[in-house]
C-alpha cells in the first residue's frame, strides 16, 4: 500500500503482510475454498482496500495499491496472473493455514499425519503462479500424534516447501497438554528448520502453558547448539483476547515469543497501544524495540474486513504511540523477519548478468517477459516469490527478490533466481545451490556485512563484469532462462496426494 500526499506527490509504501488467514473448509461451516473465488482471500483484500481507501484518503493523502518490486513487471507481462491478482494489492502477502478441515483425514489414512490432506491442499495452492505470488503456506499438526506430527512436519518443509506450522489445542482437543513433551519435542525440530509455529490460543492458562513449552525447548536447543535456541519462533494469536492480564507482556518479552492480533477491534485496539510500548520496554530492554513483538493478522475468515481496517488505519493514525518504521514493522516486517527465505541452503554458484542500475529496469522487464512467454507455453511454473529487508536499524522491504522458478518439463527442478542491486549494480542471477543438504538461510536480511552466510551470498553473485550492450544483456537473460525452456524428458513427478 502507498501513502501518497496530494501536495508534494511524495509517497510512502507500506508492505502489509496478513499473518493469520484460512485455506479449505471447516467442519464448523466456515470455508475458504479457492482464494480467488468469490467471498474469498482475494475478494477479501479487495474489499479490504475499499474500506481504507474511504477511511485514509482525505484532502492531504491518497492511497495507492500496486504490486512490489519485480512483481509489478511479472503482472505486466502477463495477463492471467494480473487479472486474478487485480486490485488485491493492499495485502502484499498472506499467510495460509488449514481450518480444522472436513477433508483433513479419511478412512485407510491409519498412520498418517490428521492434517496431511489438509497440507496437502494448502501446497497445490501456494506453490503455483499466480497465488504463489501472494500466498505464503503453512502446514497443520497434531504435535501429541509425537513421532507421526515430527515426520509430518518434516515432509511439510522440505517436501511441500510450506513455511510454518499452525497449531490449534483447542478445536484439535489438546488444551490440557500443551506445556507437555511432545508439543516441546515438537517446537525442538521446527526450530532446527528454522520456521515460526502459531497457536491457536483461548484463556490466559493457555499463553501461560506454551511459554512454558516454549522456555523448555529453548533449554534444550541450547544445550545442542546456542545459535539454534535463536531459530525457535513462537506466535501467540490472539493476543487481544488476553489484555487484561498483565503477565502477557511478560511473556511478549520472551526472547522467543511474539505475539499476533487478530480478533482484536474498536476498544482492544487502544488498549494494546496505551499498554505495549511501556511494558514491553520495561521488560525488553534499551536494544529491543516494543514494536519488534506484535504482528498483524486478520483470521479471515473469521474475522472480516472491518477489524483490519480498524487496526491498519490505527497503526497509521495520530493517536499510534509509534513511527512510521514501528507501524511497518508490526504491519509486515515482523513476520517476514520470523519466515526464512526458500532456499535449502546458501548458493555454491550463480550464473548471473550484471547491469548498470539504470539498466536494471529494462533487463527486468526483458526477465519478466520472457517468463511470461515460457508459462504460457507450458514450461514454467513460479513456486514462490518473496523479498528481502534491508538490514537493522533500518526498517524496510527492498525491491530485492527471490522467486522459485520451476521448469514443467524434464524432472520438474526449481530454479531460485535472484534480482537485486547491490553496490549500485542491479544483479540478476540464477543460484545453484546443494541440493543434498537442508540447511534453511536463516535471515532474509540483506546487505553487505560482516554476518558470513550474507558476505558468501555478496561473494558467490559479485560480478566480473557489467554488461551495457542491450543485446547482450537480452542473451545473457535467455541463457539464465536455458535449464527451463530447453531440457525435455521424463514427465514431471507427482505428488503422491489423495
Ligand atoms: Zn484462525
Amino acid at each position: 500500500m502507498e501513502l501518497v500526499s496530494k501536495d508534494s506527490g511524495a509517497s510512502r509504501r507500506i508492505y502489509i503482510v496478513d499473518a493469520h488467514h484460512h485455506l479449505g473448509v471447516d467442519v464448523d461451516g466456515q470455508s475458504n475454498r479457492n482464494p480467488a473465488a468469490p467471498g474469498g482471500t482475494f475478494d477479501f483484500c479487495l474489499r479490504l482496500g475499499s474500506h481504507l481507501l474511504k477511511v485514509l484518503s482525505n484532502e492531504k493523502v491518497d492511497l495507492k495499491f500496486q504490486p512490489h518490486g519485480f512483481l509489478k513487471e511479472l503482472l505486466e507481462s502477463e495477463e492471467k496472473w494480473r487479472e486474478t491478482l487485480n486490485g488485491t494489492w493492499v495485502i502484499d502477502q498472506t499467510v495460509v493455514f488449514p481450518f480444522n478441515d472436513e477433508f483433513k483425514w479419511k478412512e485407510g489414512d491409519e498412520g498418517k499425519a490428521t492434517y496431511w490432506r489438509s497440507n496437502d491442499n494448502v501446497y497445490r495452492w501456494v506453490s503455483r503462479a499466480p497465488y504463489s505470488l501472494k500466498l505464503i503456506g503453512y502446514s497443520r499438526m497434531v504435535p501429541l500424534e509425537g513421532e507421526v506430527a515430527i515426520r509430518e512436519l518434516h515432509r511439510s518443509i522440505t517436501q511441500l516447501g510450506l513455511r510454518g506450522v499452525k497449531l490449534h489445542p483447542r478445536s484439535d482437543g489438546w488444551s490440557n497438554e500443551i506445556d507437555s513433551e511432545p508439543v516441546v519435542n515438537f517446537l525442538t525440530e521446527a526450530a532446527k528448520l528454522g520456521v515460526p509455529v502459531i497457536f491457536d490460543t483461548r484463556g490466559f492458562n493457555q499463553v501461560v502453558d506454551i511459554a512454558s513449552a516454549t522456555t523448555k525447548a529453548r533449554t534444550k536447543l541450547a544445550k545442542i547448539d546456542k545459535s539454534l535456541a535463536r531459530q525457535l519462533k513462537v506466535i501467540i494469536a490472539h493476543i487481544g483476547f488476553h489484555l487484561s492480564y498483565d503477565e502477557l507482556y511478560t511473556v511478549l518479552s520472551h526472547p522467543n515469543i511474539y505475539g499476533e492480533i487478530s480478533g482484536i477491534h474498536n476498544a482492544g485496539i487502544r488498549k494494546l497501544f496505551e499498554e505495549a510500548p511501556h511494558r514491553l520496554k520495561e521488560s525488553l530492554g534499551l536494544y529491543r524495540s516494543w514494536s519488534e513483538k506484535i504482528i498483524f493478522g486478520t483470521d479471515f475468515p473469521y474475522f472480516d474486513v472491518h477489524h483490519a481496517v480498524q487496526f491498519i488505519s490505527y497503526t497509521l493514525s495520530e493517536d499510534f504511540p509509534g513511527t512510521i518504521e514501528d507501524a511497518q514493522r508490526i504491519l509486515g516486517i515482523n513476520i517476514l523477519r520470523l519466515i526464512p527465505p526458500k532456499l535449502r541452503s546458501l548458493p555454491q554458484k550463480a550464473e548471473s548478468v550484471h547491469v548498470d542500475k539504470t539498466d536494471l529496469p529494462t533487463a527486468k522487464r526483458m526477465l519478466a517477459s520472457k517468463m511470461a512467454k515460457l508459462f504460457s507455453e507450458g514450461k514454467l511454473d513460479i513456486s514462490s516469490f518473496e523479498v528481502f529487508l534491508s538490514l537493522p536499524p533500518r526498517v524496510s522491504v527492498r525491491d530485492d527478490c527471490l522467486l522459485l522458478v520451476k521448469g514443467k518439463r524434464g524432472n520438474g527442478d526449481y530454479f531460485p533466481f535472484i534480482i537485486l542491486t547491490m553496490m549500485g549494480l542491479g544483479v540478476i542471477a540464477r543460484l545453484d545451490f546443494d541440493t543434498s543438504s537442508f540447511k534453511p538461510l536463516i535471515s532474509r536480511e540483506l546487505g553487505f556485512d560482516d554476518f558470513p552466510p550474507r558476505r558468501h551470498l555478496y561473494n558467490v553473485l559479485w560480478p566480473n563484469t557489467t554488461e551495457k550492450n542491450q543485446l547482450e544483456i537480452e542473451k545473457k537473460i535467455c541463457f539464465l532462462l536455458k535449464p527451463l525452456s530447453g531440457s525435455e524428458g521424463e514427465p514431471e513427478e507427482k505428488l503422491n496426494a489423495s
